[in-house]
């Protein structure tokens, strides 16, 4: 047994080379934390309430209806029915006439999206600027396809005196940004509005970035998930609606977030057929489609919500609605005992300052682990509070530069929140108390 174990140590290795250096994921790591030890869990974003009851009715009229066929494939660039509704819905959104099989496909969640990208586009030595903080499959992705992530952070500014930072406050520096294009860029990834922060990128940041890619004949992967998660009545600017941009952009979407069931992992993208025949070869040659059932009662969702486009009726005009009043609890609650929260103007997290609860978990002077993921995971050991910390959305070299922050998702019944609440206050009580 002993010499069979040595012998498979020394045999040659037998992961691919591309898959040195990020073999570690902090997600698997955490979300066995949370399992383990929290009460209260607004780590990881998800929903816990349930999808709306119109999905869920479609869902189960798919399954369980006359048509059995929804049990087999279907078209593997998506299911038909789904992609005549995304491309209608999209096409009014962008002004555009889509065809529903050139300009759309469809994909397992957002993620498998943003992974034909990368392998469709990014060759051996092509740069990828990434914006930090940003969701951290990126730079994995693009490494894995032989890219090489050049990243620009967002630069925090002060807010005005005695207001609450916004995530607003978190800017791109022109000059920084302009700086990361060269001949060897070829795409950009856009999140906005932007996870961990919650930033809803405005149209004059995104005409710089437009303006960019035109210049430099540069690509723009835009990762859309939060499209509806947006608040006070900012707007989502698309980007691919600016001046140029519409040729060399992906909008990638997902059913996930836009109808609270990220368990479904319908997601899709949109584009012109020039960089949608490349992501059809990678997705042909991988996945193949996903599952039927769900993407049929996807495009029911869309087929309602086409018709109730704009109406008080719509779940794209009640759930921001929602969304917006469990983020304002949640900086009430944050701001009551001095975790200084962020507040977002999009998506389901919120990013709050820790610096006040140091005195409760010292730091360790050169420890290779930013302060940030040590205080979270003592928080949910100790608080049985999950939350993320903001180092994980940054590179190694960037990720002791921003950490003591920490992200919550408040995409949360009412009662979770509350839950988090009174462990917020507890701890408050049990600080100031001697
Ligand atoms: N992009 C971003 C910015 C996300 O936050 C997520 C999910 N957390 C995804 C993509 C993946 O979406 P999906 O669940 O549809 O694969």
């Amino acid at each position: 047994f002993l010499s069979l174990s040595l012998q498979a140590k020394m045999s040659r290795p037998v992961q691919a080379q591309r898959l040195e250096g990020i073999d570690k994921n902090i997600w698997v790591e955490f979300v066995k934390l949370a399992a383990t030890y929290s009460t209260v869990n607004l780590g990881q974003g998800f929903p816990d309430f349930p999808p709306p009851d119109f999905l869920k009715e479609a869902f189960m009229r798919a399954l369980s209806g006359e048509n059995h066929m929804l049990h087999q494939y279907t078209r593997a660039f998506g299911h038909p029915p789904l992609v005549k509704i995304l491309a209608q819905f999209f096409g009014k959104l962008l002004g555009r006439d889509l065809d529903p099989t050139t300009n759309v496909m469809v994909t397992v969640g957002a993620y498998q999206a943003l992974f034909c990208c990368f392998q469709a586009f990014v060759d051996e030595g092509d740069e990828v600027i990434i914006i930090e903080p940003c969701f951290d499959c990126y730079e994995p992705m693009v490494k894995m396809a032989g890219g090489t992530p050049v990243f620009v952070p967002l630069r925090p500014k002060a807010p005005k005196d005695g207001k609450l930072m916004s995530s607003a406050d978190w800017q791109l520096d022109p000059a920084e940004l302009a700086s990361k294009f060269s001949k060897r860029t070829k795409a950009i990834v856009l999140n906005s509005p932007n996870n961990p922060l919650g930033k809803v990128f405005s149209r004059g940041e995104l005409e710089l970035m437009a303006d960019l890619c035109v210049k430099h004949d540069v690509l723009c992967i835009s990762d859309e998930v939060y499209e509806w998660l947006v608040y006070d009545g900012k707007e989502h600017v698309r980007i691919a609606s600016l001046q140029g941009m519409w040729d060399r952009t992906v909008i990638i979407g997902s059913a996930g977030k836009t109808f609270s069931a990220t368990g479904w992992k319908v997601g899709w993208t949109v584009g012109p057929d020039r960089l949608l025949q490349h992501l059809r070869t990678v997705h042909q040659n991988s996945v193949y489609h996903c599952a039927t059932v769900a993407q049929e009662a996807v495009a029911q969702g869309f087929q309602r919500e086409l018709e109730l486009y704009g109406k008080p009726e719509s779940y794209f005009v009640q759930l921001p609605k929602e969304l917006q009043q469990k983020r304002d609890w949640l900086v009430r609650s944050l701001d009551a005992v001095g975790m200084k929260p962020i507040v977002p103007e999009g998506t389901y997290f919120l990013v709050a300052d820790i610096s006040q609860f140091k005195s409760d978990v010292p730091d360790v002077p050169n420890s290779d682990e930013p302060y940030d993921s040590r205080f979270a995971k003592w928080m949910v050991k100790n608080k049985g509070l999950a939350a993320i910390p903001l180092s994980a959305f940054y590179c190694g070299s960037h990720k002791n530069n921003y950490d003591h922050f920490i992200r919550f998702c408040f995409a949360k019944e009412e009662a979770t929140l509350k839950a988090a609440n009174d462990i917020l206050q507890k701890w408050k009580r049990e600080k100031t108390s001697p």
